[in-house]
């Protein structure tokens, strides 16, 4: 007998028939003994509509009563799938934030999980109840509702997982696992039977979002058991889990595609110590985080600056450069949201050469050309102009032949 945490994402939710079909797996697995805690999104599309909403009331509406609205997705799966469960004969409660205790700052929109107080449901565990929890939101030390940021379902359902010691975390989606690269990009992407943490970690920062950034962090930092499966199909899934010395034998790993970031450009700064700190400050100050960073060679004693953040903060990141821009002097501040960021991902990266040169070549050979570059020990992420982005995730699938099974040792 097993204590497993599951959590279904917005297409599995999608209407009441597919809450259904997901919720007579968690009554299978609640038969066979098992206690079960079930997290759930919103209904797909539903957190977007609820965006749009209050958009249309307000062009920047107020976070605190943002987080509010959108808290109100998940609010309506877990009551329909316990109401689901309950006609069936099995014992549920369905768990807001507040109920299930999980407690995160007041960063409303991106809040962070602080600690989880697990008394209340493991008391309704040992009722024999299925607890189905609200994904994706929280409550301050106060009480006011947060949201985990976007995705944040996934990081709900492994925090969940880490305070339970539950003996798995199943993410449960609309693909069978983790792939080379988007299977939807890709035709030829091939599922991976595992994946590491620190691979999972860098894709899904790098814009693979068949996990979240922060439910990875979780699940290394406590060692959960994490399989990611489809809600669909009886597939087995991906484990993602510890490194091993076969993870090694492939230089890459996955392919991974991010449109989510901007480009900002700042032309003629005067070169001086101190210029750099002038105008990241106030970026850093307002808690925007700044990706690449590049800088070009002094000519005559000016250079052009250039860095990426999150589209979504392109805006405000302009307001606060351009005055700091005019008081050095610097000529211009441009931004520019035509671009992807497409990246290669590997732990086998570290005892191979030649890794970053195969990738210019492939893109070259396109006539894909390279923006900027930035690397870690693991990864390797290009610039490109946006409308080859999904071009770039399939050549560089097939450079690094990742469509076929890597040997075996
Ligand atoms: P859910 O609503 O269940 O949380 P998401 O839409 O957040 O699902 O994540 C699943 C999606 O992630 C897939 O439909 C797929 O298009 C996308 N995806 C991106 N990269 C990958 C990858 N490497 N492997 C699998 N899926 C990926
Ligand atoms: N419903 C939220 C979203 O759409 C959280 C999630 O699905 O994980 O981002
Ligand atoms: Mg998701």
């Amino acid at each position: 007998m097993a204590l497993i945490v599951q959590k279904y994402g917005g297409t599995s939710v999608a209407n009441p028939d597919r809450i259904a079909n997901v919720a007579n797996r968690v009554i299978q697995a609640w038969r066979d003994g098992h206690k079960m805690v079930v997290v759930l999104s919103a209904m797909a599309g539903e957190t977007d509509r609820l965006i749009g909403l209050g958009k249309e009331l307000a062009e920047d509406p107020d976070p605190r009563e943002l987080d509010v609205l959108l808290a109100t997705g998940e609010q309506v799966t877990v009551s329909l799938f316990s109401i689901f469960l309950r006609a069936q004969g099995v014992p549920a409660t369905s768990l807001l934030s507040h109920q299930a205790r999980i407690y995160t700052d007041r960063a409303y929109g991106r809040a962070r999980i602080l600690g989880i107080d697990t008394a209340r449901i493991k008391e309704e565990l040992k009722k024999n109840r299925v607890v189905t929890v609200a994904g994706f939101q929280g409550v301050d030390e106060v009480g006011n509702i947060t949201t985990l940021g976007r995705g944040g379902s996934d990081t709900t359902a492994v925090a969940m997982a880490a305070a339970l010691k539950a003996d798995c975390c199943e993410i449960y989606t609309d693909v069978d696992g983790v792939y080379t690269a988007d299977p939807r990009i890709c035709p030829t992407a091939r599922k991976l039977e595992r994946i590491t943490y620190d691979e999972m970690l860098e894709m899904a920062s790098l814009g693979a979002k068949v996990l979240e950034i922060r439910s990875v962090g979780f699940a290394r930092r406590y060692g959960v058991p994490l399989v990611v499966r489809s809600s669909f199909t009886k597939a087995p899934g991906t484990l993602v889990t510890v490194e091993d010395e076969e993870m090694e034998i492939v230089p890459v790993s996955g392919v991974a595609l991010s449109r989510n970031d901007a480009r900002v450009t700042i032309t003629r700064v005067p070169d001086r110590p101190g210029i750099a700190v002038r105008l990241f400050r106030p970026v850093a100050d307002a808690n925007i985080v700044v990706d690449m960073i590049i800088q070009n060679t002094s000519i005559e004693g000016y250079t052009d600056l250039t860095f990426t953040v999150p589209q979504d903060d392109l805006k405000k990141t302009m307001e606060l450069i351009r005055p700091v821009a005019a008081e050095v002097g610097a000529q211009q501040v441009v931004g520019d949201t035509n671009i992807a960021k497409i990246s290669i991902v590997g732990v086998g990266m570290k005892n191979n050469a030649g890794v970053a040169a195969r990738m210019f070549e492939a893109l070259s050979g396109e006539n894909i050309n390279i923006l900027m570059i930035s690397t870690s020990e693991i990864k390797i992420s290009c610039v490109i102009e946006d409308k080859y982005g999904e071009l770039a995730v399939r050549v560089l699938h097939d450079a690094f032949d990742l469509g076929q099974p890597p040997p075996k040792r």
